[in-house]
């Protein structure tokens, strides 16, 4: 999981992956299979550097941002799935059932 600070270093990359291979695409007439061979994939490469993981589809990485989700869960730990999660989608525990009295 990427925290602000280091989503905010890859996005550019991930950005610039995309423009290339639309470019690549325009240029050639390629499909995106094809297009996405011949490109560079920088963003994935960055996304190794700060985390040591290997990810093989630059689009996985937006599911890598730790702002997309919510809080753990207060039973089983695992992340809500958004911040607005009312409740947990893996033990069905409800959000915030510890806070009420
Ligand atoms: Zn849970």
């Amino acid at each position: 999981m990427l925290d602000e600070q280091e989503f905010a270093r890859v996005s550019p990359y991930l950005f610039q992956t995309i423009r290339e291979i639309k470019n690549y695409r325009e240029l050639t007439g390629a499909g995106l299979a094809d297009a996405n061979k011949a490109v560079t994939d920088r963003a994935c490469e960055e996304f190794e550097n700060l985390t040591g993981y290997k990810e093989s589809n630059y689009l996985a990485i937006y599911h890598h941002r730790l702002s997309n989700y919510g809080p753990p869960c207060s039973n089983c730990g695992n992340l809500l799935r958004t911040p607005r999660a009312r409740f947990c989608a893996l033990c069905g525990t409800v959000a915030g059932a510890d806070d009420a009295v």
